[in-house]
């Protein structure tokens, strides 16, 4: 086959959609750390997670072993909704750069939700469903994650309750409307409904909220109330399995055409659309198969990979959650007001975590104008307006391109577009103003943070 007759989009037809995920776990010789517990630092085990997640998602929270696991019937129909996910060779782009690299990209907006959420929620939702639940709990800061899990929830007949970070319930209504169409309740967090909510309020009053308090809200609503779990969005083995299908579509679109990347890029927030981008392609490097470059891509306002610990620490700032051992910049750590990237999480998956400690990927970080002077390239060449999240990939592939440009070397960039940014033009307005500034924490306020660090 030529460089000609590819495409500007592969699709792959219906029935190509994956029918198994692959578990990325079970060809890793280090295996990612087990979640322990916050109070004796103690690894824990299926019985001692049942009061927060669904049975079936802690099997596979835990399954370091079993390669691929199928897809259940009902999910592979959800999934045809609005999969396959076209895989797009940028053309435009290459041409606009002048670059003799080849350029493909993984869209993953083209759902309700506008993210790659959708992936995991409608799975997480099906085994609550399947377990006789009555609904599930959750957090989300600007809202993708709770957009998904709302639609998910809609589909199947569940309860939704969705803590929203105060700030964004306040200053991003379009998302937290769209949940509430698809029938979920969004409370403002931290709210006066919780224990932890009052606490938290009492001791900081005024607070406009963060993601960790926002998690520890949902956690004890989900367990202090009969027929209710805790689903989460990021971070977890579980959630990195099931967008696995990302990488597998891209994977399968790229064979038909004989192609292999040379280097493979993610943008990386708690690591889920980068630990599924990345995962079947990983597990040839693993096996010894086949070699290639993936970095993940984070903000140089929230480093957790290229400026973090790997070590223990809490996921939620209530500290009532599982501990992970992962790359973080302490759970105390709040990203500066000014950063408007998305991506702000103190911690990242395990799994990336571990990936990235035994030297198996790279990790860059990239200033937000830097970010969005890329998206905005993208957004005039490629005629899609991406996510701020997801222009962080962006940003490196056109950095590789260019590096190619250089040396005249036409490399293979696979990188993942994990969605759309209709909702983010606050953010657009700030930089198309001149307004945006970048913002680095200094290794004083990090080590701050890490002095809090959990200690076992
Ligand atoms: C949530 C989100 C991310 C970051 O989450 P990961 O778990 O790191 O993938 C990236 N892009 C978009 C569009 C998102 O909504």
């Amino acid at each position: 086959m030529t460089e000609q007759n590819i495409p500007y989009k592969i699709y792959l037809s219906e029935n190509e959609i994956p029918k198994q995920w692959y578990n990325v776990r079970a060809d890793m010789k280090q295996k990612p750390a087990p979640l322990a517990n916050p109070a004796t630092g103690e690894p824990l085990g299926f019985e001692e997670l049942r009061p927060v997640f669904c049975d079936e998602l802690i099997k596979q929270e835990l399954d370091n072993d079993t390669a691929y696991i199928d897809i259940p019937q009902e999910i592979q129909d959800f999934y045809k909704m609005y999969r396959p996910a076209p895989l797009v060779r940028a053309y435009c782009l290459e041409k606009a750069l002048d670059t003799p690299a080849k350029i493909y990209y993984k869209f993953e907006g083209n759902n309700t939700s506008g993210s790659h959420k959708l992936n995991s929620a409608i799975v997480q939702a099906y085994y609550a469903k399947q377990q006789g639940l009555k609904g599930v709990t959750t957090e989300t800061g600007a809202g993708q994650w709770g957009t998904a899990l709302s639609m998910a929830c809609a589909y199947l007949g569940l309860d939704c309750r969705v803590y929203m970070v105060k700030v964004s319930y306040e200053q991003k209504p379009f998302r937290r409307e769209v949940m509430r169409t698809y029938g979920a309740s969004v409370v403002a967090s931290p709210s006066m409904e919780t224990e932890i909510g009052r606490k938290i309020n009492a001791e900081h009053p005024g607070t406009t909220g963060s993601l960790g308090c926002a998690i520890s809200e949902a956690v004890e609503v989900a367990v202090s109330n009969p027929g209710y779990r805790y689903v989460l969005g990021s971070v977890l083995n579980q959630v990195l399995l099931h967008q696995s299908v990302i990488g597998l579509e891209a994977k399968a679109a790229l064979d038909k055409y004989g192609v292999t990347p040379d280097i493979i890029i993610g943008c990386a927030g708690g690591g889920s659309n980068l630990g599924g981008l990345i995962s079947p392609f990983m597990g040839e490097k693993l096996r010894g198969e086949k070699d290639y470059r993936f970095i993940a891509v984070e903000p140089a306002s929230c480093p957790s990979l290229t400026r973090g610990v790997f070590a223990y620490d809490f996921c939620d700032t209530g500290m009532i959650c599982p501990l992970a051992k992962m790359y973080t910049l302490g759970s105390n750590f709040i990203p500066s007001a000014n950063h408007a990237g998305g991506l702000r999480y103190h911690g990242m998956s395990p799994v990336v975590s571990q990936l990235y400690h035994d030297g198996y990927m790279e990790a860059v970080s990239v200033e937000q104008t830097a970010v969005f002077e890329a998206a905005t390239k993208f957004a005039r060449v490629e005629g899609i307006l991406p996510a701020p999240e997801s222009s962080h990939a962006i940003k490196a592939a056109i950095d590789e391109a260019m590096k190619c440009k250089e040396t005249g070397e036409a490399k293979t960039i696979l990188f993942g577009l994990t969605g759309t940014g209709y909702f983010d033009l606050v953010a657009y307005e700030k930089f198309n103003n001149k307004q945006m500034v970048d913002y680095i924490p200094t290794d004083e306020e990090l080590q701050a943070s890490f002095a809090k660090l959990p200690k076992f």
